[in-house]
C-alpha cells in the first residue's frame, strides 16, 4: 500500500470520523508515531504546479483534494474479491486497561501493531484470556451494521467471571466496538464481498509468578476484513466425529470463549484436515455418545422439518448465531428442540448444518463416524439450511427489515 496516502488518510480519519466519538469520555486517541505536517504529505502525493494556483483557486484546490481523499478513504486498496478468513491488518486497534480496582478506565485507539507484554503476564503463563468475535456488514447505502454486539459483551462478562477476570461493562464494550469499526471504516468490505470481523480480547496482562489472577487486565479489539470461513464457501463441508479427544468436560470451561479451549482442539483438527475433512465434530466426554459441537461452531440436525441442536449445559459454547437461528427458525414456523442428540441420529438426519459468527450457517455435506460416512443433501445445500442462511444473512446485511431489533446501525 502507498505509504504517503495512508498518512493522509490518518489525518482525515481523525478529523472526519472520530470527532463525534472523540468527545466520548471513555476514549482518547493516541498515535505514538509522529505525524508529518499534512501539507508535506500533500506535496509528495499530489504535486501541484504552483503556477496553476491563483489567489482564488485555493478553495477549488481544497475541493478537488477533498474529493480525491474521500474516494481514497471510502475503501482500502485491496482486492475485495480475494478475501478468505485470514488476517488483513488494518489501521487501528483499541486498547483499554484495568488495574486492581476492577474498573476499566479510559480506552484509546492506537495504530494497529505489536503490543508489549510482561514475560510473566497471566495470559502468557496461565492462559488467563478470553476472546469474542462479531462482524460488521456494509449496507448498500454505505452505512454499517453490527449484529447483536451487546450479546458478545454479556458473554465476555460471563466468561470473565469464570476466568477470574474483571470485564468491561456492556456499554464500554459496545462503545469500543463502534469506535474501532468507525476508525477502520475503509476496511469494511463493499456489500456482498464479505464483512469486517471484529476480535475483542480480554487478557491478564499483569505480571504473576505463582498461580493467581493477574494484577492488571487489558481489553483490546482488532479487526480484519474477511470473506468465507471454510474454503468451501457455501458448499457443504465434511466433518469427522472425534472419538478420542474431547473439547470440553462437565465443570470445565467449554461454555466460555477462553483461549485455552482452542489450542487444545488443534491436534484433532489438524489430523482431520490432513485426511481431507473440514473440521471435527465432538461428542460429550462422559457417554462419548451425544453431539456437542465443532471446534468453533455449533451444530444443528434436521429431521422431518424438526430442527434440533444440543442443549447448552456448560460444555457447549452458547453461540449468538445458534440463539439467533433458533429464533429465526421459530419465527418461520419450524419446530426447534434443544436437547441431547445421540450420534446415531446423524445416520438418518435429513440435513446437518453448523452455525457461528465466522461461518454464519454452513451446510454439512457428510459426516464420518468410526470410518462410516453418511452424506446429506446429495451434494446440494439442504432447503432448511439454505432458508435459514438467507434469512439470517439478509437481516445481518440490512437487506430485510430487522423486526427482531438485532442490528445496530453506524453512520
Ligand atoms: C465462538 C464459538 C461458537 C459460535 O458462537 P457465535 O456467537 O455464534 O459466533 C461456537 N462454538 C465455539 C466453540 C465457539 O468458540
Amino acid at each position: 500500500m502507498d505509504c504517503s496516502r495512508t498518512m493522509i488518510n490518518d489525518r482525515l480519519h481523525i478529523n472526519r470520523l472520530f470527532s463525534p466519538l472523540a468527545s466520548n469520555p471513555f476514549f482518547s486517541f493516541s498515535d505514538k508515531r509522529p505525524f508529518r505536517p499534512s501539507s508535506l504529505k500533500f506535496q509528495t502525493q499530489f504535486p501541484f504546479n504552483p503556477s496553476h494556483i491563483q489567489v482564488d483557486t485555493n478553495t477549488r484546490r481544497e475541493a478537488v483534494v477533498a474529493t480525491t481523499y474521500r474516494e481514497a478513504l471510502e475503501f482500502a486498496d485491496i482486492n475485495w474479491d480475494s478475501l478468505g478468513f485470514g488476517l488483513v491488518p488494518t489501521d487501528y486497534m483499541f486498547m483499554m486497561k484495568c488495574s486492581q480496582d476492577g474498573k476499566f478506565s479510559k480506552g484509546e485507539l492506537q495504530r494497529y501493531g505489536n503490543i508489549e507484554l510482561s514475560p510473566s503476564s497471566g495470559v502468557l503463563n496461565y492462559g488467563q484470556g478470553l476472546f469474542e468475535g462479531l462482524k460488521a456488514y456494509r449496507k448498500e447505502d454505505g452505512s454499517i451494521l453490527l449484529f447483536r454486539p451487546e450479546e458478545n459483551a454479556l458473554r465476555m462478562r460471563m466468561g470473565a467471571e469464570r476466568m477470574c477476570m474483571p470485564a468491561p461493562s456492556v456499554e464500554q464494550f459496545v462503545d469500543a466496538v463502534k469506535l474501532i469499526v468507525m476508525a477502520n471504516k475503509r476496511w469494511v468490505p463493499p456489500q456482498g464481498k464479505g464483512s469486517l470481523y471484529i476480535r475483542p480480547l480480554l487478557m491478564g496482562s499483569g505480571a504473576v509468578l505463582g498461580l493467581a489472577p493477574a494484577p492488571e487486565y487489558t481489553f483490546l479489539i482488532y479487526v480484519s476484513p474477511v470473506g468465507n470461513y471454510f474454503k468451501e464457501g457455501l458448499a457443504p463441508i465434511n466433518l469427522v466425529v472425534e472419538n478420542e479427544f474431547h473439547r470440553a468436560t462437565p465443570g470445565g470451561t467449554g461454555g466460555v470463549k477462553t483461549i485455552g479451549n482452542y489450542a487444545s482442539v488443534l491436534k484433532a483438527q489438524t489430523a482431520a484436515k490432513a485426511k481431507g475433512y473440514s473440521d471435527v465434530l465432538y461428542l460429550d466426554s462422559v457417554h462419548k455418545r451425544y453431539l456437542e459441537e465443532v471446534s468453533s461452531c455449533n451444530v444443528f440436525v434436521v429431521k422431518d422439518k424438526i430442527i434440533s441442536t444440543p442443549a447448552i449445559k456448560g460444555t457447549i459454547l452458547p453461540g449468538i448465531t445458534r440463539k439467533s437461528i433458533i429464533d429465526v427458525a421459530c419465527s418461520k414456523g419450524y419446530q426447534v428442540e434443544e436437547r441431547q442428540i445421540s450420534v446415531e441420529e446423524l445416520l438418518d438426519a435429513d440435513e446437518v448444518f453448523c452455525t457461528g459468527t465466522a461461518v454464519v450457517v454452513s451446510p454439512v455435506g457428510s459426516i464420518t463416524y468410526l470410518g462410516k460416512r453418511v452424506s446429506y443433501g446429495d451434494k446440494g445445500v439442504g432447503v432448511v439450511s439454505e432458508n435459514l442462511y438467507s434469512a439470517l444473512t439478509s437481516l445481518q446485511m440490512g437487506l430485510t427489515e430487522d423486526k427482531m431489533g438485532w442490528t445496530v446501525e453506524l453512520n
